[in-house]
């Protein structure tokens, strides 16, 4: 039997026949799921993570092309 290690929890537990596989259990599952939704929500990263040197490269091109 394959043996996988739930992503969630690192419980072990068996790839065949596991409805909720990677996962140990449903609550896993729907926890990791949250979870991605959650930072999805949390972190507006796209806008957030613009550094100075972003910004510059960008003020540089727009500066280029006018
Ligand atoms: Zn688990």
């Amino acid at each position: 039997m394959p043996i996988v290690k739930c992503p969630r929890c690192g419980k072990e537990t068996e790839f065949t026949g596991n409805e909720f596989r990677p996962f140990c259990s449903e609550r896993c599952k729907l926890i990791d799921f949250g979870a991605w939704a959650d930072e999805e929500f949390a972190l507006p990263a796209e806008t957030e993570e613009l550094s100075a040197e972003d910004m510059d490269a960008l003020l540089a091109a727009t500066e280029e092309r006018s």
